[in-house]
């Protein structure tokens, strides 16, 4: 039952088979040529190497252009509904390498009003996510120079010309067959994948000509920018070139980390005693004794303690090829595994907090338009 999943930018259900989602996609594949090309610029970001990253739009023709000297800016974003969690916190490290290595300005979109339209939120609620989500954006320690955050309600005033523009070219057929809007659907929430486009033509608007932008985001994002694509040579814009992550796996076993399960979920925010539990309950691929571990060994390709090594805590292959050895040799328990993960999240968190209370001193520089927080 390979198609019995479903990812939308809005819900993500099932067991998702990756490569049958590209093709459903229409998305084109990283081959090791496009590895070898990306090695050039710096040396590849193991969410590249180990096919985290792993499908692109246009990502060619994009290098063709920078090596014209004709350099692109980045573009990602955050719909603030929540505390950010290391789901949210994944694709926007991949980003910052991006920034480091081509040396790119950077737009992050703050979509407060997607999230006060699809969910049971108020604006006040969704404006104050957007500053404690921005808080952990800038923490990572994005370029404070090259980089500019936008938040929707404040900075309608330069987004509504372009959005309107590009919703004039999106029937509501459209909308539905993307997205599965129906009767029930409220009317801002058909007109938000227009709001969604924008980043991608400010660049192009801004300079006042074709700008090529790349967005570096979760795959489950890719109906907003199919329909972007879509409509950009109508409006004179370069269609925007897209790379795609895989989810952020859940501590609870589940294809994506989320906030639904917050005892799967890892906040950047989470004290070591929160972490501790919440890896402690991990799904993990060991067997129901200790004995019986010791004697078949584990199964590290369905455990989450491996894949939050995997995505994100142990990027040395050398390390990571020795735990996946012991594991199915029996020669580590899932007791030591969570002990040891506990560790490296922790001191990650540790100094990731220790930036987000810094990032409070830089925040307001990096608004688009210098709107205040
Ligand atoms: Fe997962 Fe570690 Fe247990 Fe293996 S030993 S199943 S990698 S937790």
């Amino acid at each position: 039952m390979a198609e019995d999943f479903k990812v939308t930018p809005w819900e993500v259900t099932g067991a998702i088979d990756y490569d049958v989602l590209m093709k459903r996609f229409g998305t084109t594949p990283i081959d090791q040529a496009l590895l070898e090309r990306l090695a050039k610029y710096g040396k590849v970001h193991p969410m590249l190497r180990r096919g985290i990253f792993y499908t692109h739009r246009d990502l060619d023709w994009l290098l063709d252009r920078y090596d014209q000297g004709d350099r692109f800016v980045l573009y990602t974003g955050r719909g603030p509904s929540g505390n950010t969690h290391l789901g949210h916190l994944m694709p926007w490290i991949f980003n910052k390498w991006v920034q480091d290595i081509f040396k790119v300005d950077m737009l992050f979109q703050m979509t407060d009003d997607e999230k006060f339209l699809f969910k049971d939120l108020t604006l006040h609620d969704t404006r104050s996510m957007a500053y404690e989500n921005a808080l952990d954006f800038v923490a990572l320690g994005f370029d404070p120079d090259h980089t500019r955050i936008i938040v929707d309600t404040e900075n309608i005033k330069t987004l509504y010309p372009v959005a309107l523009r590009v919703a004039k070219k999106i029937t509501l057929s459209t909308a539905k067959a993307v997205f599965g809007f129906n009767g029930a659907s409220n009317i801002g929430s058909i007109f938000f994948t227009s709001m969604e486009a924008v980043p991608a033509f400010l660049p192009s608007e801004e300079a006042g000509r074709p700008v090529p932008v790349l967005i570096p985001a979760g795959i489950d994002q890719d109906p907003h920018f199919r329909v972007a694509r879509d409509v950009a040579p109508g409006l004179s814009y370069p269609k925007p070139c897209m790379l795609y992550c895989k989810m952020f796996p859940g501590l609870n076993g589940g294809d994506k980390m989320s906030s639904s399960d917050e005892n799967a979920t890892i906040y950047t925010t989470d004290t070591p005693k929160a972490v501790k539990k919440k890896v402690g309950r991990a799904f993990t691929g060991g067997c129901v004794s200790v004995e019986e571990q010791r004697q078949k060994g584990g199964n590290p390709e369905v455990c989450a303690v491996f894949k939050y090594n995997y995505y994100l805590f142990e990027y040395d292959d050398v390390k990571l090829n020795e735990l996946a050895d012991k594991c199915r040799r029996g020669e580590i328990l899932c007791g030591e595994c969570k002990v040891a993960l506990t560790q490296k999240i922790n001191v990650f968190l540790e100094a990731h907090q220790a930036k987000r209370e810094e990032a409070k001193e830089i925040v307001q520089k990096m608004t688009y338009g210098g709107f205040k927080w």
